[in-house]
């Protein structure tokens, strides 16, 4: 699997990757395709991060990029967007101000509270702490449409105090499989990001019965992406997340190019 389809640089609020070093390690590590997703969360309201994308820039710096990289690697232009369900109608504004090559929707706060931050899980604890992202994401793709893959669809327990220890999928199974339900009924996919698997749960996000259900529910469409926001991470866990989509009946993953899906074989 040699296309990337996840990372991120500098012009997220939480990296200070160059993009050129990206590409030069990508192109070292045998990468035929990379994709930058960079962040845009509107009303992120904690003083550590601001994840306001310089879209403008973005652009203009990739742009260039992607011709002085052409021969060597495929360089596309996509962004992740933080999906609440008062955001539809900035975020369908904001995606269409620039032509990108792939929107990955993610719920990384719930009702604007950071499960980075510990005290998500001190004032809520796991069970009901897990139980509230996944109906918090569940209500956000009900209103959000303009994304190609949900992104890391059981995030949240990366950063629960026993991280997934105590995480099954089958006691969030009703929200789950709506939640899964709703995007293959939406034409969208998910992804496979090995991000859990080098961040201490030797698994991906989500987790592989997670993948397996998608695939079940006759779900299609699977991006792979290592959220590496250092170089180094670049498609990390790349040949783990081919057994596992493998295993789950998948004969083919998916990349995209102007919001167009294209299929490679496993
Ligand atoms: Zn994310
Ligand atoms: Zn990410």
């Amino acid at each position: 699997m040699i296309c990337d389809f996840h990372t991120h640089s500098y012009f997220s609020g939480d990296s200070s990757e160059l993009p050129s070093k990206m590409l030069d390690t990508a192109i070292e590590k045998g990468m035929k395709s990379i994709c930058f997703t960079d962040h845009q969360d509107f009303d992120y309201n904690y003083d550590a991060f601001d994840f306001t994308l310089d879209y403008e820039r973005y652009f203009s710096e990739l742009s260039i990029l992607r011709d002085e990289y052409a021969s060597r690697i495929n360089i596309l232009i996509g962004v992740e967007t933080g999906l609440e369900p008062h955001l539809s109608e900035r975020l369908k504004d904001f995606v269409g101000k620039k032509p990108y090559d792939f929107v990955i929707g993610s719920t990384h706060l719930i009702n604007g509270a950071d499960p980075w931050c510990p005290e998500y899980f001190a004032e809520y604890g796991e069970k009901r702490g897990f139980e509230k992202y996944f109906e918090y994401a569940l209500q956000s793709i009900n209103v959000c449409s303009d994304f190609d893959v949900y992104g890391h669809l059981d995030y949240i327990v990366r950063y629960a105090p026993n991280k997934d220890k105590y995480f099954s999928y089958a006691e969030f199974a009703d929200v789950i499989d709506e939640i899964l339900k709703k995007l293959i009924f939406a034409g969208k996919g998910i992804e496979l990001n090995t991000g859990g698997i080098y961040k201490g749960m030797d698994r991906p996000n989500p987790a592989p019965e997670i993948i397996r259900r998608y695939r079940e529910l006759g779900g299609e469409i699977i991006t792979v992406g290592s959220d590496a926001h250092t170089a180094d991470k670049i498609g990390m866990g790349f040949s783990e997340a081919e057994k596992i989509l493998k295993n789950a009946g998948f004969e083919y993953y998916t990349i995209f190019s102007g919001r167009k899906p294209q299929f490679i074989k496993l």
